[in-house]
């Protein structure tokens, strides 16, 4: 195997069938294809697999493009970019799958069958009886000419079938290392419904060998696949190219992801408020690590520092928590004019951000102070909901600390309110250095515990938020304006009476 200083003219792949949401795992192989060609100086291709008529569909094939580049992953030939190997779409492509197709023929290594549905079903429920794995038995592998050209005249359905060789298929991987199967098992495969359709395996090995894919690097769930198109590149006689077949990607439980257990498609994590930095950073980590305690990674470190060959061949397992961990990493670290932008439509589609009614940079310090608990993007409603209407509606249980009840509670939220309306100078840290004296005078005066802030700032803060958990009463108060705290106090003394 060539060194990977010497590899030359690395072309790599994805290609997706678009037949449903854009996949998680998708990305992932999108991500570790385009980080092998940056760093080999390499083309990576986008490929549409939409030879499936019935089930492909064009808005598939949109979400796809844009989900990819929203996590910056960017290919350099693709349907949406000029490149010399085109059409980059299958259903484009009939024409060549036809030449190869003949060949075949005409080299005897593929041949009409007329079987019928029901008669190959029949023949597989009879192979399993006596304990067989089932496989094609031949039957139309050897029919006369004039047979076959007597079905084809009158129409008989026909598929059309490639002989596969009884033997043993090798190859290298480069992540599961070497890899034996015995294409004796298999039977003679399908690889066409006919001239104008063909199916997966044939479409895959030929354009792989036109558009002169040098590494096959995809999930392991293809790994059986591999040797039917190793086959059927050695009938065409394709160079083979190099494979490298990334970990299955698992629940926490350990069971394989699937659409029924959760979130798989990337445009969920997209609404949802994850950033593509993030998913960028959980996904390479789904199969790589770097041999080392580093785990936060940008795209473009990646491209110097990720290795194919320090990919792991066990499951992956999908841990929602650490990619939790990351898009809070990314989101605090995100300059706030930014993530107030990212924030902004959460806010108005929930219906609290009307235009016009929060400045610019109120909204920034209502972000600012909430995003050392976002998880994602989303988290910005329910953490910040409380400052943008009038009145709160909350039970009033919530403004008593320590049980000290309501008349206790009722004198506390008043000392706030005569401190805080002789303030003139509205600023967080004043506000901050006020209510702590005011604190301990409260306390001298009630006769609790000098140090317990929470008689004072408990009812306060609450009585700002309506909430159980919440920013700071100061950080609160400086956001909402003398006005409309001292309003909120009134109404949360209202509410004890
Ligand atoms: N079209 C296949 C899929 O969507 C991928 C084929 C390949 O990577 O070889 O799973």
């Amino acid at each position: 195997m060539p060194k990977k200083s010497e590899l030359k003219n690395i072309r790599v792949r994805i290609a997706p069938s678009p037949t449903g949401a854009a996949h998680i795992g998708t990305a992932r192989t999108a991500l570790f294809n385009y980080l092998f060609a940056k760093q080999n100086k390499g083309k990576f291709i986008l490929r549409i697999e939409d030879t499936d008529k019935e089930r492909s569909e064009q808005r598939w094939t949109d979400e796809i493009i844009e989900e990819l580049k929203w996590l910056g992953i960017a290919w350099d030939e693709g349907p949406d970019v000029n490149g010399n190997f085109g059409p980059y779409k299958q259903s484009q492509r009939l024409e060549i799958y036809q030449q190869y197709l003949n060949k075949l023929f005409a080299e005897g290594k593929a041949y009409y069958c007329f079987c019928t549905e029901d008669e190959l079903e029949a023949k597989r429920q009879e192979q399993m009886s006596r304990g067989l794995a089932p496989k094609y038995d031949g039957k139309c592998a050897h029919l006369s000419k004039e047979v076959i050209e007597k079905n084809l005249a009158e129409k008989k359905p026909s598929i059309i079938r490639f002989r596969v060789e009884n033997k043993k298929v090798k190859f290298h991987d480069l992540i599961r290392q070497d890899v034996e199967f015995d294409a004796g098992l298999l039977g003679d495969i399908v690889i066409a419904k006919n001239l104008d359709t063909p199916l997966f395996h044939f479409a895959v090995v030929v354009d792989d060998f036109e558009m002169q894919i040098s590494h096959i690097i995809r999930g392991e769930e293809h790994l059986s696949n591999t040797p039917r198109q190793i086959l059927l590149q050695e009938a065409l006689e394709f160079n083979q190219p190099i494979y490298a077949h990334l970990p299955l990607m698992l629940n926490m439980d350990r069971s394989k992801m699937s659409k029924r257990q959760g979130d798989v498609a990337i445009s969920d994590y997209h609404r949802n408020g994850y950033l593509p930095e993030a998913l960028i950073n959980f996904m390479v980590l789904l199969g790589w690590n770097p041999g080392t305690e580093k785990e936060i990674f940008s795209l473009s470190q990646l491209a110097k520092e990720f290795e194919i060959e320090k990919v792991q061949k066990a499951g992956a397992v999908f841990n929602i928590q650490r990619l939790d961990f990351l898009n809070g990493f990314y989101i605090r670290e995100k300059p706030i004019e930014k993530l107030t932008e990212l924030c902004a439509p959460y806010l108005k589609e929930a219906g609290l951000l009307m235009a016009g009614q929060v400045s610019e940079n109120k909204l920034q310090k209502i972000i600012e102070v909430s995003r050392t608990r976002m998880k994602k993007l989303s988290d910005i409603v329910e953490l910040s909901d409380f400052f943008f209407p009038d009145k709160l509606n909350f039970d009033k249980d919530l403004l008593s600390w320590q049980k000290a009840g309501d008349e206790a509670t009722k004198e506390s939220l008043q000392f706030s309110e005569s401190i805080l309306s002789e303030i003139k100078e509205w600023e967080i840290k004043n506000l901050e250095e006020k209510l702590f004296q005011a604190s301990e005078k409260f306390n001298e005066k009630m006769r609790y515990p000098i140090n317990n802030k929470g008689y004072m700032l408990w009812p306060l803060r609450a009585a700002l938020s309506g909430k159980q958990s919440s920013p700071s009463p100061f950080e609160i108060a400086d956001i909402l304006g003398k006005e409309k705290t001292l309003k909120r106090i009134s109404d949360a003394i209202k509410m004890l009476c």
